[in-house]
This record gives C-alpha cells, structure tokens and sequence, in this order.
C-alpha cells in the first residue's frame, strides 16, 4: 500500500482560488483548491497532497479554526478575511485624525473573537500625541489593553513592538493613512524583499494580486496583511453582543438593578454611576451607546 499522501500545511498568501502554503519542513507550495465549497483563507490549517504530474498540490480540508475575521461582503454575506490570529493590533495616530470610535469597533470585535488585543499610536515623530490621544491611551491602558507609542519614520520603539510580536500571530488594523504598511515594513527590515518574493513565487509572471498574506517578522511571529482587513472596522450584528465587547462596561454591569440593563436610561444603572464618577471613560460609555445602536439600526433591517 502506498503511503497516504496528504499533508498538513498552513496557508500563507491567498490570490482568490490560488493559494500558497507552508509545509511542516517550512517548504512553501503553490496550491488550489477541491471543489468550490471550500474557502480556505490566510491563516488556515489545511490538508493537502500533491497532484500527479503537476507542480501545483491540492487542497482537500481546512482543518477547525480557532477563530475567523469577518465582514459581510457586496451581498450581505459574511466574508472570512483571515483565520486562527491570537492577537489584534489596532494602530492610530494624530494624522490622519484619529477617530477613536473606530479603535472600540476593532477592540470590541477582538473581544468578540475572544483574541488580545492592543493599541499602537503611531508617528511619535510628529508633535506628541494631542490631548484626546492621550486621554484615549490611557483610558486603554486602565482597562489593561497594552499600549505603545513608536514611529515608523525614526524607527522609535518599533523593536519593542516586534517584541510585542514575537509569539503571535497578528493582524493590523485601523485607518487608512495611520501607516500599517510603515510599520510592517520596518518591522520586516531586510526581509522586504523576502516578501516581493512571495508575490513572485506564485505569480507565475500572470499579473495576479495577492489577496492577504502572512509575513514572518525576523525577530518571531508573524504578521496577516490583507488589505480587505486593513482598513474594515468591523460592525457587531448582534445588539445583545455589543455589552461583550467593552470589558469595563460588563464588569460593572452585574451590579445594576436589572439583570437585563442596557445602561442606558434604566434607574439604578452601576454602569452609569460609574460613568458618572469617572471610574468608566465618558468617552467609551459614548462608543458603546453608539455601537449600539449601529447594531441595532443593523438588526432592524434585517428584519
Ligand atoms: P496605512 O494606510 O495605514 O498602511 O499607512 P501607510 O503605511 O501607507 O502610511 C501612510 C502615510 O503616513 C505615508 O505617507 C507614510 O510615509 C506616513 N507615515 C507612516 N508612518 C509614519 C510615521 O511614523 N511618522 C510619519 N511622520 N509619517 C508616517
Ligand atoms: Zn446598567
């Protein structure tokens, strides 16, 4: 009998049906997939074998994924844009202006997904951070979100986010314009070619876009880049699942009058008490009513 053929492998670059992986002994492979069911995404554990006289292999199964990244795409389908991360990296800065709005959306749908998270202000190189970032930075880190504070430009504290890095695998998210890119790029240093090379590999001299990709950092960990992720702040469907995503607001939940309090205008709301006192950031409370009601206005029109 022949000895089964198939393999695990990890998939590390997407370009719609075509796939590159990662074996066991680090050897990477050009791949497609069985069938049209299947969708597998950067990030997955698949199984695959070669395919007789062919250089290409084929992907037969993803196996379970811990989690998985979504948006509703063109036609209000759910999209997996990425699977199997252990850690979100939220990045804003003072130019573009920060909308820390956006930065809760990420943190919450990190909760959600039940993945770390944390948040990188970048281009320190600029005039500090203004008065609202500051206050925003340290309203996360109260809340025991790690925060970092670096430039892409001068390089400043980048290598203690690599370190950050080293055990992970991450994806990076937040405005356009706040220097993703930037600071993936000097995160990989010399290994930027490694990178183009990537592209090439699969490209087969076709002009094909890569979709996402998973980037190894030099100092450990690695890093998803996808542009459909990049920029996506993440809507929550479920108005009942907004209280998940603000730690702070379902730890002191429980201690309201009602079981069933929104904090919104119940009497006796811990929440708001604790708003009004400062132990809960105004500014917070304020994201969470507005995802609220994102997500409700969502929920209604699915009905
Ligand atoms: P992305 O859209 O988040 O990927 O942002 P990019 O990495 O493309 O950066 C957007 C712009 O900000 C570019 O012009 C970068 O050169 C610039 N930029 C990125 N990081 C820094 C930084 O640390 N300091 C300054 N001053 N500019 C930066
Ligand atoms: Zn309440």
């Amino acid at each position: 009998m022949k000895p089964d053929p198939t393999q695990e492998a990890l998939v590390i670059a997407t370009y719609s049906r075509q796939m590159l992986l990662r074996l066991a002994d680090s050897s990477e492979l050009r791949a497609r997939i069985k069938g049209k069911r299947l969708r597998p995404v950067c990030g997955d554990k698949v199984e695959a074998q070669p395919l007789p006289n062919e250089p290409e292999w084929l992907i037969t199964s993803i196996l379970p994924r811990t989690n998985e990244l979504t948006r509703p795409d063109s036609r209000g389908r759910t999209e997996i844009l990425a699977a199997n991360m252990d850690l979100l990296v939220v990045v804003a800065a003072d130019a573009p202006p920060a909308d820390w709005f956006i930065v809760d959306r990420y943190l919450a749908a990190a909760e959600l997904m039940q993945v770390s998270a944390m948040v990188v202000f970048n281009k320190t190189d600029l005039s500090g951070p203004s008065d609202s970032s500051a206050a925003a930075l340290s309203d996360y880190a109260a809340i025991g979100y790690e925060t970092i504070s670096c430039s892409a430009t001068d390089g400043a504290n980048v290598d203690q986010l690599s370190v950050l890095l080293r055990e992970h695998t991450a994806i990076i998210v937040g405005q356009s314009g706040v220097g993703k890119s930037s600071l993936i790029n000097c995160m990989l240093g010399d290994d930027k070619l490694r990178v183009r090379e990537i592209s090439a590999a699969t490209g087969e001299g076709r002009h094909t876009t890569v979709n996402s990709a998973m980037l190894t950092l030099p100092g450990g960990g690695s890093v998803i880049d996808s542009p459909g992720v990049r920029d996506y702040a993440p809507a929550i469907e479920r108005p009942d699942d907004v209280i998940h995503g603000f730690r702070e607001i379902r730890k002191v939940g429980h201690k309201c009058r009602f079981a069933n309090c929104r904090h919104l205008r119940e009497p006796d709301c811990a929440v708001k008490s604790a708003v009004e006192d400062g132990q809960i950031s105004a500014r917070r409370y304020e994201s969470f009513r507005r995802l609220l009601s994102m997500s409700q206005e969502l929920a209604d029109k699915r009905k």
